[in-house]
């Protein structure tokens, strides 16, 4: 089959690698037809290469038909039409039965001390192979597979393997008042997303910040007030006008370990970089390697006792952290990835309407057939050509 393969750093090849095939009683065989790219691919494309290895197929939002069934998968047929969450989980332990799929006790990835594992990401999460392929293996298949209604185009039910469920999340985690205020720090898919729930579940004011113009635009034709970081040398303050001089109740930061406007973080980087492989991933796992611009900009635009909700990913480990600010603001903060599984019940609803509530079925700017993913990947990364919301189409 043809598969996303990840070579190095800002290096994707679309190549031929073998068909997967059901190897425990549990697993299922899909066929892909939607695949989404994720700013967490980007993470990959770039920062966490380390943790990468010459070869790995990528992609962690797929959703197909499926084509073949392990003699243990008894919820599933050859046919059905699934959506695969990105993060595979069993259903039955633990953490599983309390909501906490990303926690998964069966899929744990316990030599590298992580949690469940995770379609198409590094060897910290069990190098699984990923979804940007023509053929996907699904582990835990009796559990994970949404299967959806036929009819509805996959844009409208895809973003279930991860834009919706994160997004849900963010906000959930945000724990907004009724009527009260919340910012979003980046409006790349999960921010633009987040912001659409916000709305959705009640906050009476939405605020997003992001400095790529169509980014801004979108958001802002939903009735959210956006703020171009560009434009500001203190954003915070902006916001704390905004707010009657206190700041929102919560801020999501839909950013993570790449915001612009870090320049420690940089010389780390650009450090980590003129070391060999091995040593930089050693690096990564000692000090702070994360450029922390977002998530210091949300402890600052909180307001007092309000609650910082995290959805970007970070992976440094002794990042600075403000804690005296944190301390004395009296803060919470939520975060961790999403709990795919947890949330599907609650979105659902939103999905099978006529009316699309959340835009889901205008949310992609592009659709690109496999073959292009080079330029797809590069495209997002340098956020050229208008690109937002990528899908490949095997
Ligand atoms: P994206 O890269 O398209 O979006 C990030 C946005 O942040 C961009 O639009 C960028 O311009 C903006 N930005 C950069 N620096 C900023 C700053 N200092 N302040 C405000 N905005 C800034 O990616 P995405 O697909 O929307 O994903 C966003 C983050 O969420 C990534 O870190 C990704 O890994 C993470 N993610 C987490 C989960 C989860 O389960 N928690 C799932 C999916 C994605
Ligand atoms: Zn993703
Ligand atoms: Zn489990």
């Amino acid at each position: 089959m043809r598969a996303v393969v990840w070579h190095g750093k800002r290096d994707v090849r679309v190549e031929s690698v073998p068909d997967p095939v059901i190897k425990e009683p549990t697993d299922a065989i899909i066929r892909v037809t939607s695949s989404g790219i994720c700013g967490s691919d980007l993470h990959l494309y770039e920062v966490l290469g380390p943790f990468m290895t010459e070869g790995d197929v990528l992609g962690h939002e797929p959703m197909g038909v499926v084509e073949e069934v392990g003699a243990a998968v008894t919820t599933l047929r050859a046919g059905d039409r699934v959506v695969i969450p990105f993060n595979i989980s069993c259903g039955h332990c633990f953490m599983c039965t309390q909501g906490l799929q990303t926690q998964c006790e069966t899929t744990q990835v316990r030599d590298q001390g992580k949690g469940a594992a995770l379609f198409g990401y590094t060897k910290l999460y069990g190098q699984v192979a990923g979804g940007q392929a023509e053929y996907l293996r699904v582990p835990q298949a009796q559990y994970g597979p949404i299967v959806v209604p036929d009819g509805p185009v996959d844009d409208r039910f895809v973003y279930l393997s991860d834009v919706l469920p994160t997004a849900w999340q963010a906000v959930e985690y945000a724990a907004v008042p009724p009527g009260g205020s919340v910012l979003v720090l980046g409006l790349g898919p999960i921010g633009d997303m987040a912001t659409r729930f916000a709305q959705h579940r009640g906050a009476g004011t939405v605020i997003g910040i992001d400095r790529v113009p169509e980014r801004l635009q979108r958001a802002s034709v939903r009735g959210v007030t956006v703020i171009n970081l560009d434009d500001h040398d203190d954003p915070a303050a902006v916001v704390r006008e905004l707010t009657g001089g206190r700041g929102t109740d919560a801020v999501i930061d839909a950013v993570g370990m790449e915001a612009h406007g870090s320049p420690g973080g940089k010389l780390a980087r650009q450090t980590a970089d003129l070391l060999p492989k091995p040593a930089t991933a050693k690096l990564m796992q000692t000090v702070g390697v994360d450029q922390l611009a977002a998530l210091h900009l949300a402890i600052d635009a909180v307001r007092r006792g309000g609650t910082v909700s995290l959805a970007g990913v970070y992976g440094g480990m002794a990042d600075p952290m403000p804690m005296m600010v944190m301390f004395d603001k009296q803060l919470q903060l939520r975060m961790g990835q999403a709990n795919v599984r947890r949330w599907v019940d609650d979105i659902m609803p939103l999905l099978v309407g006529d009316d699309d509530p959340l835009g889901v079925d205008s949310f992609a700017t592009h659709h690109l057939p496999l073959d292009q993913a080079p330029q797809a990947y590069a495209d997002f990364q340098a956020k050229a050509n208008g690109t937002v919301k990528i899908l490949l189409q095997p």
